[in-house]
């Protein structure tokens, strides 16, 4: 089905749902699929004051506006959810928590800036917990992330209608540029897709090869995509939200071999632990993804849960170290005519189509490597 297809019978079935009351019966039965209650965990990036602004800057779906997030957090509470943390989902998944109402958990990944600055004043004034990943090699260093250093490089190459001289870059930088600069692909998915097929080295190495044939000097690192200051993440720990890992570098680790694999790791859990004195017991998996051998050494290494970005619902009983969870982004609750629909986000809210078969589930386990 093409995309605006799509969006349209969305549009359609969330209608249809929201105003027939089968939204009831629908709920009822994921109760039913789910062991007897709904736990439901979200992830967002970075809250931003400005979404029209930073949409020309910056990678679309990891932005939410500071409005559209209150409405989704309204919204949640609107479905009969009750707010939770990442500790409560885990009891109710083991059969051990009170009560039998629906969950629903509030995550954030990377530590971007505008995430505390934006989200937690909404979070505090509505009562809502939330567990904040931090790659924490990043934090309180002005660096920036790799994903948003290569998408602002990427944009730049193509604004400055350079043509890059691939013969003097790494083999993969031509993979992440020519699929835009032909118009055959957005520089978001581009992205996705050379992220999902290269390690953090050679990520760093285009980063590097595409600042050199941009000629160097400023305006190369983007002013955007800033993440926290330790300074305010004790802050936020101070005030009760969590604090969880998500590598220092942020790697997707099943790319890595199994040094960087346990380093990663060791070296987020210190460095929250060192810089909070808060007991760090949770992670959040880079692009979603995991093995076998990155759950062993979480295990190994005291963690109790792992999250995910498979977009499908928690099952009592369920994987603590595989967390189902819906990636949320502005653009998620746009209604058939591009504006914010609220029974949209109810339906988003509800899984409800998954349920329908019209939103294709993405797997994060991977399989294990060949050779080592
Ligand atoms: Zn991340």
């Amino acid at each position: 089905m093409g995309a605006i297809a799509r969006r349209v019978a969305k549009g359609l079935a969330a209608w249809l749902v929201h105003y027939s009351g089968l939204r009831g019966a629908m709920r009822s039965i994921q109760r039913r699929r789910s062991g007897g209650r709904r736990i439901a965990i979200v992830s967002y990036h970075r809250v931003v004051e400005d979404f029209e602004g930073e949409l020309r800057r910056s990678i679309p779906g990891l932005l939410v506006s500071k409005e559209t997030f209150r409405r989704h957090l309204e919204e949640a509470h609107a479905a009969g959810y009750r707010f939770a943390t990442i500790d409560q989902a885990l009891e109710a998944l083991a059969g051990t928590g009170l009560g039998n109402k629906d969950l629903f958990v509030v995550t954030f990944d990377d530590g971007y800036r505008d995430a505390y600055l934006h989200a937690v004043p909404v979070l505090e004034r509505m009562g809502v917990p939330a567990i904040f990943y931090l790659s924490t090699g990043l934090v309180g260093t002005g660096r920036r992330l790799d994903h948003d250093r290569l998408y602002h490089l990427a944009r730049l190459v193509r604004a400055r209608r350079l043509r890059p001289l691939y013969a003097a870059m790494p083999a993969p930088a031509a993979a992440l540029i020519e699929p835009v600069l032909s118009g055959r692909s957005s520089i978001s998915a581009a992205l996705d897709r050379f992220i999902s097929e290269h390690p953090a080295r050679e990520m760093g190495e285009v980063v590097v090869a595409l600042e050199a044939q941009l000629g160097g000097g400023q305006g190369l690192l983007p002013e955007q995509g800033e993440l926290l200051s330790w300074e305010e993440a004790r802050r936020m720990a101070a005030r009760g939200f969590q604090l969880g890992a998500h590598t220092s570098e942020h790697v997707v680790l099943t790319h890595e071999p199994r040094e960087r694999v346990d380093a990663e790791i060791a070296a987020s859990k210190e460095a929250i632990e060192r810089e909070t004195g808060h007991r760090v017991q949770h992670f959040a998996y880079c692009n979603g993804w995991y093995s076998d051998e990155v759950v062993r050494s979480l295990v190994r290494q005291g963690f109790r849960s792992a999250v995910t970005t498979e977009d499908l619902p928690n099952v009592v009983g369920g994987d603590p170290f595989a967390l189902r969870r819906g990636v949320l982004w502005e653009n998620f609750s746009l209604g058939m005519l591009g504006d914010y629909s609220p029974s949209l986000t109810a339906c988003q809210l509800d899984g409800i189509f998954g349920m329908l078969g019209l939103r294709p589930a993405v797997i994060g386990r991977r399989p294990p490597r060949r050779s080592t």
